[in-house]
């Protein structure tokens, strides 16, 4: 179990300094064993796209022996901060710590923040994002959008072509249980054998409603009490790993406060992107667990589940794999259901391209990386895909279901819920 403890709720995203970003860089010793498994580099074979050669540039750049200019930028915004360079390396370089200083340094250098797309975007995630309790009074009205037909029709038109919307728009799953709202707790089924937090996340409290409910129910028969604050918010993730290191703080500071005075054994995340964040930002005064984990260590003895003779595909993201080290437990948890047979996705080191708004910003890299996965997927002929993070699930879900694929994906933890006939 990962955990920090401080009495305190602060923001704990913090800026290196100079010295801080070169002795990082300066821990690479070039030996270029991380580079058959970094996504970009396999793709464009090129050394400014491999994790050692952002990490020489980055030194370059502190050093000022290179320009922080456009190619620059280019290489460092094309890594997908999947951190398997990180898993692999010798050295121990914090790669992904690394590369989010040379973000803040870029975004504080840059004119990017005056241009009026960089403002429109930004605006919009901090009336959305930052207040994803909004999503909930959202969800009814995107549920219509798509009865209506209205998501087709836009994705038709021509004049939206190559566009980050039609792109964001072509990955909207169908919206289920448009009318869900949070209760602020959810008692324990018998006796109660403690008290968890669940954190609901920002685009999962619109899209992924049932991996909740999943997680509340099996939490709730286990002898958990759920609590389920509304004044929760983003992770930050998204901001830290775009160089908004001081908003992604503050996103912290305002989850801590939310979380702090309950009486809670744990703080549950579903969303092993968000659960990577907090956990490694941990400033809470309760330990923050993954789902999967977190299933894998309670006792299911008492529990019974209805067999399953379906063939699973069990997808590890990378911040689950990479960052969490927790790829072992969706399988062992799912592992409970009679009859049901497991299949491990081969490549598992490598991302599907998804990996935040990477698949909006490049779109090409994210495309490519995405045909591999499903190559992964469809050789096992499964029913279900099982993964553990949001953005990965509705990435991959899209390019099935254009197929026509039939391959249902969803959180292990929602197949345990269907299984133990409690939704
Ligand atoms: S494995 Fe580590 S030390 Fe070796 S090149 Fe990659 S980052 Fe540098
Ligand atoms: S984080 Fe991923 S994409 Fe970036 S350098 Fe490392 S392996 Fe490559």
């Amino acid at each position: 179990m990962e955990t920090t403890r401080l009495e305190t709720p602060q923001a704990s995203v913090a800026s290196w300094n100079q010295t801080e970003i070169l002795a990082e860089a300066d821990k690479c010793v070039a030996c270029g064993l991380c580079l058959p498994y970094c996504p970009t580099y396999r793709l464009t074979l090129s050394e400014a796209d491999s994790p050692r050669g952002r990490i020489a540039m980055i030194s370059g750049v502190m050093k000022q022996h290179i320009p922080m200019n456009e190619r620059f930028t280019l290489h460092i915004d094309r890594c997908l901060t999947c951190r398997a360079c990180e898993y692999v390396c010798p050295s121990k370089v914090s790669y992904g710590k690394l590369v989010d200083q040379a973000r803040v340094k870029i975004l504080n250098a840059s004119v990017k923040k005056a241009d009026v797309p960089y403002k429109i975007r930004s605006w919009l995630e901090r009336q959305w994002i930052d207040k994803p309790w909004r999503f909930d009074t959202l969800r009814p009205f995107v549920k219509l959008f798509q009865q209506l037909g209205l998501q087709r029709l836009l994705l038709r038109l021509p004049f939206l072509n190559g566009t980050s919307f039609r792109l964001l728009l072509s990955k909207l799953p169908p919206i289920r249980y448009p009318f869900q709202h949070w209760q602020s707790f959810y008692p324990a089924v018998g006796k109660q054998r403690g008290e968890v937090g669940l954190f609901l996340g920002c685009i999962a409290r619109l899209i992924d409603v049932e991996t909740h409910l999943s997680t509340i129910a099996v939490l709730n028969q286990l002898g958990y009490s759920v609590h389920v604050p509304q004044q929760q918010t983003c992770c930050g993730a998204l901001y830290q790993h775009r160089g908004e290191s001081a908003h992604s703080g503050n996103l912290l500071a305002q989850n801590q406060q939310t979380f702090k005075d309950l009486n809670l054994t744990a703080l549950i995340t579903t969303a092993s992107g968000c659960g990577a964040h907090l956990v490694e930002n941990n400033g809470f005064s309760i330990p923050v667990m993954d789902i999967n984990q977190f299933l894998a260590e309670q006792d299911f003895s008492q529990i019974k589940f209805n067999p399953l003779a379906k063939r699973v595909a069990v997808h590890h993201p990378c911040t689950l794999r990479h960052v969490l080290r927790g790829s072992q437990f969706p399988s062992k948890i799912l592992a409970y259901i009679p009859e049901i047979e497991l299949k491990e996705l081969a490549n598992q080191d490598q991302c599907c391209g998804a990996a935040g708004t990477y698949f909006l910003d490049q779109p090409g890299i994210a495309e490519a990386l995405l045909t591999h996965k499903i190559q992964d997927v469809l050789a096992i002929n499964a029913d279900y895909l099982a993964t553990s993070n949001i953005g990965c699930a509705f990435h991959i879900a899209s390019q099935l279901n254009e197929q026509q694929a039939g391959i249902e994906v969803l959180h292990p933890v929602t197949l345990l819920a269907r299984q133990m006939s409690i939704q």
